[in-house]
């Protein structure tokens, strides 16, 4: 998919694929969520309740580390 990883994001749009699950790593706590590149709501981590994706109609604007892409 020619993007590298892990890559970091801070909400910013993951480019590497379209309708794909994200093994993201939380910024604040390390806690791996399982995160829906187009998610349409807000997304927290399941751990600290910190914001990781926002939605924008199309790929959501994502924080975090991206670990591994789940297709
Ligand atoms: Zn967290």
């Amino acid at each position: 998919m020619g993007v590298k990883l892990p890559v970091k994001l801070e909400f910013q749009k993951f480019r590497g694929g379209d309708k794909v699950f994200l093994k993201l790593q939380c910024p604040e706590c390390g806690a791996v969520n399982i995160v829906y590149n187009k998610a349409s709501t807000v997304v927290t981590c399941r751990v600290c309740g910190a914001v990781l994706a926002r939605p924008t109609g199309g790929k959501a604007l994502i924080r975090g580390t991206v670990l591994e892409v789940l297709q």
